[in-house]
């Protein structure tokens, strides 16, 4: 056995370090040396309210391949990886390319993931498909190549929306995914990249004017119905908020614009209602973006190897992987100067 700690937590907001010894790795399976390991929305919800019982949480990391299990060629001891949450298969009549198959491995449901694992991103060790992992160069720091999972949501979202440059992109809600979109549009040469967020969000706001934003909505103020975009309504608006922001979108949205979305409500808040009329009259459309299994973790790390900057904008804090915890009810008493935790452990 190794011997292991990983954070535990526990619904609402208990958390606790615990050992947690893993095995050697199994047929297709790795064991990652975790090295950086970054706070998600899902992480927030699991601690607030999802964690019934104790359990290990988090899923965006880098690291270092310690041991490889049998069967498994991509990858040797102390290659640098990032994972992904979850893969295609790659096998199944719907990862196969046609004729033999659908040749949509994004939409496979037999996926590769360490999600029944007791081992997850908050801690020393990880155990996971070897199909998970991506390769990381040497020269990018293992608190961006975590960003992996994160940056592949994003590219999920403005792939769906297929932003391109003649788009007015409307950008709601600046948390890291957000973030991810606004900095996405402006690379794929969208024209005009709007963020719409909260006032008090002041990391978040910084890091749109990092990514270059055009302008900043801030939605406490000028509620989105009010706002003016004059000839220049979003033809792509990215809902990156709880559902009852998608009424305001599709409100707001041009004359054949699409909306794309990612947020969860989990819970009854995820029912919602819009004009229809007006969605059918606009010619509108609407589109779910849900980047599981994970598809683009590859690309993913190539951008985040060519703009490596993306990685400072993104992690407002860096902290052992002992204090993700305690940072995390820090981010929920104040989040205006939280973008992104990052847990790391030094060696
Ligand atoms: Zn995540
Ligand atoms: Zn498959």
């Amino acid at each position: 056995m190794h011997a292991n700690r990983s954070l535990y937590v526990k619904s609402p907001w208990q958390f606790e370090m615990r050992d947690n010894p893993v095995g050697e790795p199994g047929p297709g399976q790795l064991l990652v040396e975790i090295k950086a390991s970054a706070v998600c929305g899902t992480d927030v919800a699991i601690a607030d309210r999802l964690a019934n019982d104790w359990q290990s949480f988090g899923h965006e990391v880098a690291g270092r391949v310690r041991a490889v299990g049998p069967g498994v060629e991509r990858f040797r001891p102390f290659d640098l990886v990032a994972v992904d949450s979850s893969a295609p298969c790659g096998r199944c009549p719907i990862c196969l390319p046609q004729p033999f198959g659908r040749g949509r491995p994004d939409l496979c449901r037999t996926v590769a993931s360490y999600g029944g694992s007791a081992t997850r991103g908050f801690g020393e060790l990880l155990l996971t498909p070897h199909e998970c992992a991506v390769p990381v160069p040497d020269d990018l720091p293992y608190e961006t190549a975590c960003l992996v999972e994160p940056l592949g949501v994003s590219l999920d979202l403005v792939r769906t929306a297929e932003v391109g440059t003649a788009d007015d992109v409307l950008v709601i809600g600046g948390g890291p995914l957000g973030l991810g979109a606004v900095a996405l549009s402006r690379m794929l040469g969208a024209k005009q990249v709007l963020l719409a967020e909260l006032s008090h969000c002041a990391a978040r706001l910084k890091a749109a004017e990092a990514f270059g934003v055009d302008g900043l909505i801030l939605t406490d103020r000028t509620p989105l119905r009010e706002y003016d975009f004059g000839d220049r309504k979003p033809t792509k608006t990215l809902v990156t908020a709880p559902p009852p922001m998608l009424p305001e979108a599709i409100a707001i949205s041009s004359f054949g614009g699409v909306v794309a979305f990612i947020g969860i409500a989990f819970g009854p808040a995820s029912t919602i209602s819009f004009d229809a009329d007006q969605f059918h009259f606009n010619k509108l459309q609407l589109r779910a973006s849900h980047a599981s299994p994970g598809t683009h973790a590859a690309e993913a790390i190539r951008l985040l190897t060519l703009h490596p900057e993306w990685g400072d904008v993104l992690v407002s804090h860096k902290v052992p992987m002992n204090r993700v915890g305690e940072t995390m009810l820090q981010m929920r008493e104040s989040k205006s100067s939280f973008v992104k935790i990052v847990g790391v452990n030094e060696s």
